[in-house]
């Protein structure tokens, strides 16, 4: 859809590919290597604007929309994932839902520090024993006078280790499901709060993935984020503009994949000739180009469908569930078109293969999102 990107947009997508080619990419795997937190890009990534990219501008943001954001992440997914997903978390699921849910006062306390990157964002919905059951969850939240009193322990959490800020999405009764489940801004400094366990990941390895355990922590009145009880579906809307971040994760890499594979097929000579003169090789850059473009037609869709206020939830689903299994597909055939360097790191596409795989697995696995479809259809 690039044909329909006005001249601005062309140019926040070059000022995004530059800062990923030129800063992001020549760190991808030495951070990788060392599941190192990206944090050193995050004073330029500021300063570029893109760690408030949906926030609105009288709170410090860049104001952008929900299709601008997919065309600077694409770039810096493309450079490195894990950056990537670091980045997203912090303004797709923690910023965007202060933007849309949040108090006056709670916009004012915390989206001009994240803009600035002075704060960090978690989102806190999974749990050890509920994960795609997420409205079984057990965290408890109890009301007590002034305060909440939160008590659980959630998995996963990306950008646990890193984060200063907490969506924590809590129940005051779990037989009622989705109506029990509130939503809470809790600060990393919260007597009772612990990062706990980094996870030791296949992928995405310098994107940080956390235990986090608490106990009694008291989180004030105001810091309630929506209403009370409607925790699940502002987790539920959120995810829905997080699939577009993950579906935007999974172009990212699969175009990776693509231009590296293309690069490669160019230079690698057998038989006394270049590999791209072999039709096996030829047609298979031609199968990923077809389905990346596929992709982030649908990608740009959901997020199209999104800054107009329409209903997306399942087109989200369908982009997500596409573009990741086109990821993991672009992937290996790239591994495959390498050979044996495919196989090593020097080439990167071996860090592209191991990180594609997340991309079908959170934010809803590709399971889950083929229930949203369907259900979608035969409602
Ligand atoms: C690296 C990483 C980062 C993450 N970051 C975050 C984060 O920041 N915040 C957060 O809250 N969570 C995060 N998650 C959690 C992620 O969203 C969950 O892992 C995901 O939703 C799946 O839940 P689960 O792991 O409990 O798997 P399960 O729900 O136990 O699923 C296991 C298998 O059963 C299948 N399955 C389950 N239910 C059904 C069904 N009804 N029909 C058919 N198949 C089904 C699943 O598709 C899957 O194949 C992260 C996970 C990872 C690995």
């Amino acid at each position: 859809m690039d044909f329909a990107l006005t001249e601005e947009q062309r140019l926040i997508q070059q000022t995004a590919r530059q800062f990923a080619d030129e800063v992001i990419a020549p760190r991808a795997r030495e951070l990788d290597a060392t599941a190192t937190a990206p944090t050193e890009f995050f004073p330029q990534l500021a300063e570029l604007g893109f760690m408030g990219i949906i926030i609105p501008e009288a709170y410090g943001g860049s104001g952008l929309s929900n299709l601008e954001q997919v065309l600077i992440m694409e770039e810096l997914h493309r450079a490195c994932a894990s950056t990537g997903v670091t980045v997203s978390v912090h303004n797709s699921l923690v910023a965007g839902p202060i933007v849309k849910f949040g108090t006056e006062e709670q916009k004012r306390r915390y989206l001009p520090r994240m803009a600035r990157a002075e704060l960090i964002g978690a989102y806190c919905l999974s749990e050890p024993d509920y994960g795609s059951d997420a409205a079984g969850l057990r965290c408890q939240a109890r009301f007590e006078g002034d305060h909440w009193v939160l008590d659980g322990t959630k998995a996963w959490i990306t950008n646990g280790e890193i984060a200063d800020l907490f969506i924590v999405f809590a129940t005051e009764d779990p037989a009622r499901r989705t109506r029990g489940i509130s939503a809470f801004l809790v600060e990393r400094d919260s007597p009772g709060l612990e990062v706990a366990k980094k996870e030791d990941k296949l992928g995405i390895r310098a994107s940080c993935t956390n235990m986090v355990h608490l106990e009694n922590v008291r989180v004030p009145a105001d810091n309630l984020l929506g209403e009370r009880g409607r925790g699940f579906t502002i987790a539920m809307d959120t995810l829905d503009g997080g699939r577009i971040g993950i579906a935007t994760q999974a172009v990212g890499i699969a175009q990776a994949c693509l231009d590296r594979s293309v690069k490669y097929a160019r230079e690698r000579k057998q038989f006394g000739t270049e590999i791209a003169n072999f039709q096996a090789i030829q047609w298979k850059l031609a199968d990923m180009a077809t389905e990346i473009e596929a992709a982030r037609l649908l990608t740009y869709q959901a997020a199209v469908l999104r800054d107009e206020g329409k209903p997306m939830g399942a087109k989200a689903s369908m982009a997500k569930l596409f573009a990741s299994e086109t990821a993991n597909r672009a992937a290996r055939e790239a591994v495959q078109i390498h050979g044996g360097w495919g196989y090593v790191a020097e080439f990167d596409v071996e860090r592209h293969y191991r990180d594609a795989k997340i991309t079908e697995i959170y934010e809803g696995t590709s399971e889950i999102q083929r229930i949203v479809i369907s259900r979608a259809l035969l409602r």
